[in-house]
């Protein structure tokens, strides 16, 4: 039988190998002595994490719906590419870079969960807008 703790956020107790380890380090000197470890629920942890913080992979398929994520970020990322259309300056280089890390974060989940048309489908979409970045924005100062 699995040791209970008690949840960081709800104070709820579950099972240890059901639950996220959260390690803490105070300010100041770095060192393994100065973490302390806390459990939590993955639900709990969706509910203090901005939406926009990046999620490790492994964290998702726990606390999350990998399709909600990948569409969370391709959101982010056609956002940037339509401000890089409306930017027409040296500002669509930042967007075009916002663009293809949202995408490059979509893909990578897309790749962990092995959902490869959307892979396939993500990987050709950032290839289409770096393909009208190369064409039509570089060099612009
Ligand atoms: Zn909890």
């Amino acid at each position: 039988m699995s040791e209970h703790a008690h949840c960081g956020f709800c104070n709820a107790t579950a099972p240890q190998n059901e639950m996220f380890r959260l390690i803490i380090s105070p300010p100041g000197e770095e060192g393994f002595e100065r973490t302390q470890t806390m459990f939590c629920h993955g639900a709990c942890l969706d509910q203090v994490l901005h939406p926009q913080m990046w999620r490790h992979p492994d964290l998702l398929e726990e606390s999350m719906l990998v399709a909600d994520e990948i569409e969370r970020n391709e959101k982010l990322a056609e956002a940037a590419y339509e401000a890089m259309y409306e930017a027409r300056s040296h500002a669509a280089k930042d967007f075009f870079d916002d663009a293809r890390s949202y995408f490059t974060r979509a893909i990578e989940i897309a790749k962990h969960a092995e959902l490869d048309d959307e892979v396939s489908r993500l990987t050709a979409r950032v290839d289409h807008i770096a393909s009208v970045y190369n064409s039509q924005f570089r060099g612009i100062r």
